[in-house]
This record gives C-alpha cells, sequence and structure tokens, in this order.
C-alpha cells in the first residue's frame, strides 16, 4: 500500500463528536451532508461560498478558499475524515489534509480524474478502451495530430465539467482556432465517435479492497448536460452491462481507490463500449438510488469514508431521474403540485437562490414497479415541467 494510500484501519463508527468533513459544498455535498447526519454523524464542509448547498444544511461551515492553509488546519482538527465533492480540489491540499485525518478517496487517484491526459493514459494501462485521442501541450503537438482523430473534439485536459472547455472541430483549421480559443492550455484531442447510448456505472471500494457496485445507468445528456438517467433491467444490453461493471472495477483497482467512483462509458453504434470518464465522487447519473436503491450513493460514500463495511446495494424499483436545469424556472417557479401528483415522484432542490440557464437546480426521481410505468408517468413530469421528451 503507497503512502498515499490512507486506510481507515480502524472504522469510524458514528457516535457523539465523530464529524465528516467534505471538501466543496454542492449538491453533491450537501447530498452526502444528509447521509451522513442520517447516521449520527456531525459534518463539517469546506466551501467559499457562505450560502453554498451543502455549508447550509451541515453542522459546521467553514467559509474560506480551499487551499487557505488556516482553514485547511482548523478542518483537519475538526474532522475524523474528509471527503471531496468535486475533482479540482488540487492533489496538495488533499496531502496536507491527509496529514491531519483520514482522507478518501487519495489524492493520487484525484489527482488522476482531475487531468484527462493522465486519465486516458490509467485507461490505457488498465486495458480499457477509450476514444482515440492526442495530447496537445504544444504547437508541435498540434502539427502532428493525426487526420484519423478529425472531426473530434478538443477538451481542455483540467477543469471541465457539463461539457465546458470543449469545442468540436471538424477539420485542421477549425483545431488551430479552437486551441487559440482555449488559450493554447494543455489539451486532449479526441475522435468524435458514433454513440448508440451513453452509461455510468458507480463503484464503491473500502481500504481492504472489497467492492461493490451499482446497476448501469443509461444516460442522455444533452448540450453537453446530463438530461435524463433511467434504471431498469434491459436498460443495456446485458453482455454491455457486464463488461461496464467489470470495466469500473478495474479502474478502481488500479487507481488503489477508496471511495466511491463514477466511470462514464460510451456505447458506440457497433455496440462496443468505450470509457469516457471518471469522477471520484458520487455522480449525478447516481441521484436515482436516493429513492430507487436501499442504500444511496452517498450512504455508500460514507461507509467507505468511515471504513464500515459494504454490502452490495440492492435496486428495488425501476427509476427514471430528470436533471432540473435553471432553465425551467424562466417562467417562474414550476408547477411542483402538479407534478408531486403524479405516483412515484420524488422532488430533491438544492438549496439554490438563482436559476440559470445550465445550472443544476435539482432532480426529480420517478420510482415504479415496472420500467414502463417509470418511463409513462416520467414523460408526464417532463411535459408539465418544460423538458423535451425522450
Ligand atoms: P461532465 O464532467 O459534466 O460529465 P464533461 O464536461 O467532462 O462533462 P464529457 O463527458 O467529456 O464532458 O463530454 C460531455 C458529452 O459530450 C458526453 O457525455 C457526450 O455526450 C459528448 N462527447 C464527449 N466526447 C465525445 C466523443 N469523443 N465522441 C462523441 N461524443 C462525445
Ligand atoms: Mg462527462
Amino acid at each position: 500500500m503507497g503512502p498515499e494510500t490512507v486506510a481507515a484501519v480502524q472504522a469510524l463508527l458514528p457516535q457523539a463528536g465523530v464529524t465528516l468533513g467534505v471538501m466543496g459544498g454542492g449538491q453533491l455535498g450537501r447530498m452526502f451532508v444528509h447521509a451522513a447526519q442520517a447516521m449520527g454523524y456531525r459534518t463539517a464542509v469546506l466551501d467559499p461560498d457562505a450560502e453554498s448547498p451543502a455549508g447550509l444544511v451541515s453542522h459546521t461551515h467553514i467559509v474560506a478558499a480551499y487551499d487557505d492553509p488556516a482553514a485547511l488546519a482548523q478542518f483537519g482538527a475538526l474532522c475524523a475524515a474528509v471527503t471531496t465533492e468535486f475533482e479540482n480540489v488540487p492533489a496538495q491540499v488533499l496531502r496536507t489534509l491527509a496529514a491531519h485525518c483520514v482522507v478518501s478517496p487519495p489524492a493520487a487517484a484525484v489527482s488522476v480524474a482531475q487531468d484527462r491526459a493522465l486519465e486516458k493514459a490509467h485507461f490505457v494501462r488498465c486495458g480499457v478502451a477509450c476514444a482515440p485521442y492526442a495530447v496537445i501541450e504544444t504547437a508541435a503537438h498540434l502539427q502532428a495530430v493525426p487526420d484519423a482523430l478529425l472531426p473530434g473534439i478538443l477538451k481542455t485536459a483540467r477543469m471541465g465539467y457539463d461539457g465546458k472547455g470543449q469545442i468540436r472541430v471538424a477539420d485542421r483549421a477549425a483545431l488551430a482556432q479552437a486551441w487559440d480559443a482555449l488559450h493554447q492550455v494543455p489539451c486532449v484531442l479526441e475522435k468524435m465517435l458514433p454513440l448508440a447510448a451513453e452509461c455510468s456505472v458507480l463503484v464503491a471500494r473500502g481500504a481492504d479492497g472489497a467492492m461493490v457496485h451499482f446497476p448501469v445507468q443509461r444516460n442522455l445528456h444533452r448540450d453537453g448536460i446530463l438530461a435524463v438517467t433511467e434504471v431498469f433491467a434491459g436498460n443495456l444490453p446485458a453482455p454491455v452491462a457486464a463488461y461496464a461493471v467489470a470495466a469500473a472495477e478495474s479502474i478502481a483497482q488500479g487507481l488503489d481507490y477508496v471511495g466511491l467512483l463514477c466511470v462514464e462509458f460510451f456505447v458506440l453504434q457497433d455496440g462496443s463500449l468505450v470509457v469516457n470518464e471518471i469522477a471520484p465522487r458520487p455522480h449525478n447519473s447516481g441521484h436515482y438510488t436516493l429513492d430507487a436503491c436501499d442504500q444511496s450513493q452517498f450512504s455508500l460514500q460514507v461507509r467507505t469514508l468511515a471504513g464500515l463495511p459494504l454490502t452490495p446495494p440492492r435496486q428495488h424499483s425501476a427509476a427514471v431521474m430528470l436533471n432540473l436545469l435553471g432553465d425551467i424556472w424562466a417562467g417562474g417557479t414550476p408547477d411542483w403540485s402538479a407534478v408531486l401528483a403524479l405516483p412515484g415522484t420524488h422532488l430533491h432542490l438544492y438549496g439554490k437562490a438563482q436559476a440559470r440557464t445550465g445550472r443544476k437546480m435539482g432532480h426529480l426521481n420517478i420510482t415504479a414497479a415496472s420500467p414502463e410505468q417509470a418511463h409513462a408517468v416520467a414523460l408526464q413530469a417532463a411535459q408539465l415541467l418544460g423538458i423535451a421528451a425522450f
């Protein structure tokens, strides 16, 4: 075990005075806080925004920059264990915290996830196919890009999310222009692949190497942002789902990962599967687990962080998740009464005051006894909310 794998040798049992912390105060942190508090832990959030969704519901909210040394020392002293809700926490910050308390996922794994070039190299190492790509850091790299990668998508190596920091390019001239537009930062050019579908898998891995996973989620993206997730038997061909789970487990194992990991995949038109990217944290596509499974992705995140036993989660209802983006607030507050009158609807809002286009404000889970019913109710809810049909 490397020095960066900080294992919780002894479980942090929930009891008075044990605080679990999360770096980042967004919706993922908020749902982590909910899960940790439900199990009896105290919680702490580090986020510079005094009104952050997680900070608003946590016992403690340290309002400070992620790399503020005094705040980190305070946070590390308060928390028995700390996790992160976004991958752009500087890896060095996680290393600093690891001197004070348990930290998972390990800094080394997060640093792979926060850099597309390192991430793809890891996929290659694990023998999991990804889109053909080239790393572009210099003008010479740009010149040397093979024609076979075009048309493609130029993505900044770091800091992208929800399709930001990405430009689709048809030819070499467009590629050069796009790299300029991205200020010539290190990028990855990926070949544009013919997608039949997208899917993702959540794996939880303990410090002892034990792994459990959720069913494979089928995802629909619009404008680079997740719009709909559907999870029920038959949502994907069985061999595709089985391969996705095996690939996700080998990626987690290869990172010596501890925590909850999401692995996103493309299903190509020929039926083959290629890995897209990983997220070292719970994921938007796993929000259905809050209502459709006997454990949520957040409760498993808590278990991995506290070194508690991992048992396989069980999905008990067919599920559809609709992302609620700021767009649907354009005409005022949506008519939640009409939506909640539909059977099996579960509304989750993140407590964000400002609704902006493309901003994730919440999600709606629809659970039902059958896939057909879940789909039908989800379509009705989408129509009420002005979300395009799927
Ligand atoms: P997030 O982190 O929010 O998931 P992101 O900004 O990291 O998103 P990607 O996952 O890289 O972005 O891409 C966003 C979407 O763009 C994908 O889900 C897919 O729909 C499309 N896309 C990305 N890369 C390719 C590709 N090589 N070929 C075809 N479509 C792609
Ligand atoms: Mg993505």
